[in-house]
């Protein structure tokens, strides 16, 4: 799990920030978002009157799946994030808080232990970035019709209106053969 602790952030006055820099980060984030390696990120944390509003980005390998020829691969994803976390407690006192209702009661929490949860918005913001259709490079031929094989990989003429010059006289004595038997 990834954490950062706020308790002293949220004692300061509004506008004062937090700069947290994570490096070669490993962590899980479920079978929907596979990170092919560590996660780097740069956050800055900034207190305002409400709560902690958390900017910065988040780079990281995301292993896909390409949408035509199956292989996996891998993409380097940049991507910015942007959140408010409210408090749950009252910093001063540390009595429950109430949120108003509508906006407020969806907001992302701090929670009682003056913790934000990073491995969740992580993977939110990672999952975001999948395509709809993911290419392993943008002209994939994807596979043959005729074999299932990697278009670009081997031969797939199978014997369609392109033949091996080779067998080129083959195919004549085939033909004339066929012309015979009719
Ligand atoms: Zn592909
Ligand atoms: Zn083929």
């Amino acid at each position: 799990m990834t954490s950062f602790n706020v308790a002293g952030l949220l004692h300061e006055p509004p506008g004062l920030t937090r700069d947290v820099r994570l490096r070669d980060h490993y962590l899980n984030l479920g079978t929907d978002v596979e990170l092919a390696g560590p996660l780097d990120a740069d956050l800055r944390f900034h207190r305002t009157n409400r709560g902690i509003i958390m900017r910065g980005e988040l780079r990281a390998p995301l292993r896909r799946t390409c949408a035509r020829c199956t292989d996996s691969y891998v993409e380097d994803v940049r991507v910015a994030v942007n959140e408010e976390f409210l408090p749950t407690l009252d910093p001063e006192t540390g009595a429950p808080l109430q949120l108003e209702e509508g906006e407020d009661a969806a907001a992302l929490r701090i929670d009682e232990h003056n913790e934000i949860q990073l491995d969740e918005i992580f993977h939110d913001e990672l999952a975001l970035t999948e395509p709809m259709h993911p290419l392993c490079r943008p002209d994939c031929p994807g596979l043959c019709v005729e074999c299932g094989e990697r278009a670009d990989v081997g031969d797939h003429t199978h014997g369609g209106p392109e033949i091996d010059p080779r067998l080129a006289g083959l195919a004549v004595l085939l033909k004339d053969r066929n012309g015979d038997g009719s």
